[in-house]
């Protein structure tokens, strides 16, 4: 039996366990319909909650590769590793969960099995005569395309973070995971990119925020976006940006909020002079609540936010800090 094999790293991240898991949910839909089985191959080091995951997620067959250079998430070896996986058993379809790692191994996994591979998934369907259709975004997500991929050969598919709901499954019907080390022989793989130096990525992340401050091109000039960072700060929360004033170098990229910057997912998201571009939504629409302000009453914004402000989002920032640091929020 062909298998389905969900290809995840996880740590203690909440993030990325619930990305790995919407992965899997994806996997078990496509098995369903299939019939297949599904496997969840693991890179890298794994919390000890690996087993309660694949049981909820039912998952009966774990498999995890471990060896310094997949740890170390050198890309070579990571696709020789998949390579040499995938060539010992068959495989119908392979499900990444989109990020820096899947976007350089993906293709050049598709490249090395002769299968095909889409990029920007949400969805996966079965298709009659087997084969897959592979939903996915695209022009800067403001579209989606489907993708129908014959039967016969590996399908490679990296799915979009936010784009499959987690649904678990009853655990107690679930037999206990059996985890298999699976072995690969790297020794003859050398890296062709060398890392001279790696960016620092220290700090509290913006796709972990409770809440998020976004100022966008509404805020007219760079001295404006302070009152992003002070209302941020005076919530306890952090600031993010369109990607207008990233590009103007008003501030830093990881700060972007988007298709091209960082997925949040906060409880409160307050869009300050921002348009509502599909590309900047895509990075927010998962807030539990959006507060929007913006001069223009038929700004895109209004149409996903749940409280909309028509005014001048500097007059109006200013007044929210003043009104925060008097009410003393934190
Ligand atoms: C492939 C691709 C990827 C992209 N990725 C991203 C991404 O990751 N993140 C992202 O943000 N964008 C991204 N974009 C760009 C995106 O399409 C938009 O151009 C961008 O989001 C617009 O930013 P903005 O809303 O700040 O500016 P604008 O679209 O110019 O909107 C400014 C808004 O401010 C309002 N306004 C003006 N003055 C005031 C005022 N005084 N007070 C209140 N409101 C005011 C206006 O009515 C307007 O609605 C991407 C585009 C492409 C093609």
């Amino acid at each position: 039996m062909p298998a389905i094999v969900v290809i995840t790293r996880l740590d203690t991240r909440d993030d990325l366990i619930e990305e790995a898991e919407a992965a899997l949910t994806l996997g078990r839909n496509v098995a369903a319909a299939t019939g297949d089985e599904v496997r969840w191959l693991v890179l890298g080091t794994a919390p000890d909650s690996l087993g309660e995951i694949a049981k909820r997620q039912g998952v009966a067959s774990v498999d995890r590769i471990r060896h310094e250079k997949v740890d170390s998430c050198l890309p070579d070896a990571v696709v020789e590793a998949l390579a040499q996986y995938c060539t010992a058993r068959p495989v119908s379809i392979l499900i990444f969960s989109q990020n820096f790692e899947s976007r350089l191994v993906a293709p050049r996994v598709a490249a090395r099995l002769d299968g095909s591979v889409v990029m920007n998934a949400v969805d996966v369907g079965a298709c009659d005569g087997g084969g897959f259709d592979v939903t996915a975004a695209a022009y800067g997500g403001d579209t989606r395309v489907v993708y129908r991929v014959a039967a016969g050969r590996p399908s490679i598919v990296a799915l979009l973070a936010n784009s499959v709901s987690v649904q678990e499954v009853d655990p107690s019907a679930v037999p206990q995971p059996v985890v298999t080390e699976v072995a690969v022989d790297l020794g003859e793989v050398t890296e062709r990119v060398r890392v001279v130096e790696a960016a620092q990525a220290g700090g509290p992340r913006l796709e972990d925020a409770e809440i998020v401050v976004s100022g966008g091109r509404g805020l007219g000039v760079q001295e404006n976006y302070m009152l992003v960072e002070q209302l941020a700060k005076a919530l306890g929360g952090m600031a993010g940006a369109s990607r207008p004033l990233v590009d103007s170098g008003w501030v830093d990229p990881a700060h972007q909020v988007g298709l091209t910057g960082r997925i949040t997912r906060p409880r409160l998201y307050l869009a300050a002079g921002i348009s509502g571009a599909t590309q900047h939504m895509v990075g927010c629409s998962a807030a539990k609540t959006i507060v929007a302000i913006n001069t223009d009453p038929q700004a895109a914004i209004f149409r996903h936010a749940r409280y909309g402000i028509v005014g001048d989002c500097v007059e109006v920032l200013q007044e929210l800090v003043r009104a925060a640091s008097e009410v003393g929020v934190q």
